[in-house]
């Protein structure tokens, strides 16, 4: 099943158990805009290269739409659809005051040199400069971007518009950007896999966990489970895989990646089909977007695994997004023990309120991040009415 017909399916069962009227429901699935660019760049040797761009404007209701912008070879509109469709209701389980937004150009990145990537990023923001800004919609890094690609859409978009740093979050520190952004998303699975061991009774010392991916989300909750006492036996990523049930060394694990672009060769052993199966997880904590389709689901549903959904696991990367975009506007810089402590209450909060929907809809955690976040939504839309 594709990523957007798994999302659409989440949201209209979700819709189901809310009993939403079915225009509604029509109306909320709709993306609000749509848009395609090409981008066309002169490489490094003097050739021409054409990539396509897009954006997804998903949803409104509730505040200026949000949402990062990847650089994968297989971006496409539905999945940046599917994904923009998840911003949106990330959003509003969160709790924060904007809509769902997401972007992608479909490039390999690591082929690309940086003043490609610099070309690139500042012909796309070009063509969507008009149609993003801080009141209507604010981008932010994803799978492939990172701070450096944000300072390039800030400066370019703040040559049509003046000097704009509210417009894109994920910034370097230097530009205003939040200290702690860039542990956020990481920190914010940490959060919410405490809340979710507490309720069984459990923390996170002791624990041992098998991370995917290792990436600036996996990465840093490799390092900030470990710091708390959990042990991180296995870690994959698309070069390769390791384990040590003793507990990775996960600093030299960053080094290793990071000098051989991958952890690939590092010191330890391999996961393989042959042992793959012996990792036998009670807990899933999504902390990327959409990694498990509704198939998966049912067959680890039944297998009695738990799995913290991605809106809900992940969202303190756009939490702590949020807290840089209102220290921008308030001309204002918190300290990094102010996001953290902010962070945690949002996160814990967002759980809670996610428990709550699960008790009253008879539902698991992922119908009850999804129920929390289409009701704001459809509350937000019904309040501002159709009139034209
Ligand atoms: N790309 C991140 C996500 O999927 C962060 C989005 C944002 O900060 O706007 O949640």
């Amino acid at each position: 099943m594709n990523a957007l017909a798994a999302t659409s399916r989440n949201f209209k069962q979700a819709a189901k158990l809310l009993g939403l009227d079915s225009k509604l429901e029509k109306s909320l699935l709709i993306p609000f805009r749509e848009i395609k660019v090409e981008c066309t760049i002169p490489k490094d040797d003097g050739t021409l290269a054409s990539y396509v761009g897009f954006r997804v404007q998903h949803d409104n209701a509730r505040g200026p739409m949000k949402g990062g912008i990847r650089y994968h070879h297989e971006v496409d509109p539905d999945e940046v659809n599917a994904l923009a469709q998840l911003m949106t209701w990330k959003t509003a389980v969160a709790n924060i005051p904007y809509g769902g937004a997401k972007g992608g150009i479909g490039c390999s990145p690591g082929d690309l040199s940086i003043s490609e990537l610099e070309r690139l990023t500042r012909v796309f923001t070009q063509k969507i400069h008009d149609l993003i800004g801080i009141h209507t919609d604010v981008p932010a890094p994803d799978m492939g971007t990172n701070a450096q690609t944000m300072a390039w859409i800030l400066d370019e978009y703040s040559k049509f518009h003046g000097y704009s740093p509210a417009v894109v979050t994920g910034k370097p520190v230097d530009l205003g950007g939040s200290l702690g952004r860039d542990a956020a998303t990481g920190r914010g699975v940490l959060f919410a896999t405490e809340a979710l061991l507490a309720e069984h009774g459990k923390g996170i010392a002791g624990q041992r966990f098998v991370i995917q991916g290792f990436g600036n989300v996996g990465s840093w909750a490799a390092q900030l489970i470990t710091e708390a006492g959990g042990k991180v036996i296995a870690i994959s990523d698309v070069t390769g895989a390791v384990k040590n049930s003793n507990g990775i060394d996960i600093a030299k694990l960053m080094k290793h990646s990071a000098e051989n672009r991958g952890i690939k060769g590092f010191d330890g052993g391999v996961i393989n089909k042959d042992n793959a199966d012996a990792i036998k997880a009670k807990y899933i904590i999504e902390a990327a977007n959409h990694p498990t389709d509704p198939e998966a689901d049912e067959i680890l549903a039944k297998k009695g695994v738990l799995i913290l959904p991605d809106i809900l696991a992940n969202s303190g990367g756009v939490t702590v997004s949020y807290f840089e975009w209102v220290q921008n506007i308030q001309g204002f810089m918190w300290d990094e023990e102010k996001v953290n402590r902010e962070l945690k209450t949002y996160m814990t909060r967002a759980f809670r309120d996610t428990k709550e929907m699960c008790r009253s809809h008879h539902c698991d955690l992922r119908m009850g991040a999804f129920t929390l976040g289409v009701n704001r939504v459809a509350r937000a839309t019904v309040l501002r009415g159709w009139e034209a």
